[in-house]
């Protein structure tokens, strides 16, 4: 079976880790620092916050923002839960903009449409691995005096306009362990804005500046040193996985470029794609599950992401928090896409099978 996603460590990463064991100091501490730098370089943005998932980084963003009740956050009903829970933990109310079909990604059209008297942040999520187009969403932005979070847990090391994203106000990733860099469990928000970094750090220790020395209520978000040394090993690898994951997305475009009615991903110009997910659009009118059972028994693991619009279920529609328009781009999407196998794991053979198996299910269909 050819998986959608593997965690493989080495014993690189084994190494860090007891040697963090053997320091005595495992929770946050100098290996977490060394993490916040790094990424900080990764990202070329002036500051690094590490905290202890994807979500509470959302979270923590809109936080140190003070939204009040009734504040509406604009973002994308395509996308995974962690984006709409954020926005709801941060006691906002949330709107939702249609995404564009060549990047699958919050449409700026469509956040204009959107935006009341009461929107204060707009948040993009670089879906996938792919950039959201940041300049004309950071001139709504602007002129409206809007802040930005940009949910970049899919986006370690992509890029918007020669620059990595992460640095248009405030950004969340993720390190969840199949990400394309992963602690297990762990999250960092990067900004190059001094004040926010600030609080952001206060924020994540109990609101403390120093040792009992409280300036507001904060809450536990802190990374551990054991999970930021499993990182750092893939850090330093990270160039070559990218360029594994490119030559595995290049190839599947590649292979599957003349099958009948099927939406290949499109990586846009000046946007450089991390692939953390390579998601097609099935033919008009395929079968998912059956389709998704045929590339199982062909040996290919697939990948829905994501089967339904983010606010389409119970659970959200007595919240009046939650404020749902038509986004016919999104829905179209959802019902359609399905994510094959893109990681650094695969191999050329890899490429030639699941190719071949998803020839023969569009056949089948
Ligand atoms: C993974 C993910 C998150 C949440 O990250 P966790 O570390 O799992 O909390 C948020 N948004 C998107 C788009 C994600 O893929």
């Amino acid at each position: 079976m050819i998986p959608i996603s593997t965690v493989r460590l080495g014993d690189d990463v084994a190494e860090r880790v007891l040697e963090v064991i053997r320091s005595g100091i495992i929770a946050q501490g100098p290996v977490v620092a060394e993490f916040e730098r790094e990424f900080a370089t990764l990202q070329q943005v002036e500051h690094a916050v590490a905290v202890n998932n994807g979500t509470t980084a959302l979270v923590a963003s809109l936080e140190v923002l003070d939204l009040e009740e009734g504040d509406e956050v604009v973002t994308t009903p395509f996308t995974f839960a962690a984006t709409l829970n954020a926005i709801l933990e941060a006691g906002a109310t949330v709107r939702f903009a249609d995404i564009r079909l060549d990047d699958y990604c919050i449409d700026p059209e469509s956040i204009s449409a959107r935006l009341t008297d009461r929107t204060r942040v707009v948040m993009p999520v670089h879906l996938y691995g792919q950039a959201a187009d940041m300049a004309p969403i950071a001139q709504i932005a602007a002129s409206r005096g809007l802040s930005i979070v940009e949910d970049a847990a899919q986006a370690h090391g992509a890029t918007y306009g020669g620059a990595p994203v992460g640095g248009f106000g405030l950004a969340g990733f993720s390190f969840y362990a199949t990400k394309n860099l992963t602690t297990g469990e762990g999250g960092m928000i990067t900004t190059n804005d001094g004040e926010l970094a600030d609080k952001l750090r206060i924020l994540r220790n109990q609101g403390m500046r120093a040792r009992y020395e409280y300036v507001m209520a904060g809450h536990n978000y802190r990374l551990t040193d054991l999970a930021a040394a499993v990182v750092l090993p893939q850090l330093a690898t990270y160039a070559d996985q990218l360029a594994a994951r490119r030559r595995n997305a290049a190839g599947l475009i590649e292979r599957l470029g003349e099958v009948d009615g099927l939406v290949l991903p499109q990586e846009l110009p000046g946007r450089e794609h991390v692939w953390h997910q390579f998601t097609v659009l099935l033919p008009d009118g395929t079968d998912r599950a059956a389709f998704v059972d045929r590339l199982t028994a062909a040996g290919v693991g697939s990948g829905i992401y994501y089967p339904r619009l983010v606010h389409d279920y119970g659970v959200y529609r007595k919240d009046p928090r939650v404020v749902i328009e038509e986004t016919p781009n999104a829905a179209l999407v959802a019902s359609r896409c399905l994510s094959l196998p893109v990681h650094a794991g695969v191999t050329e053979a890899d490429l030639d099978v699941i190719a071949s198996a998803v020839r023969e299910a569009v056949e089948a269909r």
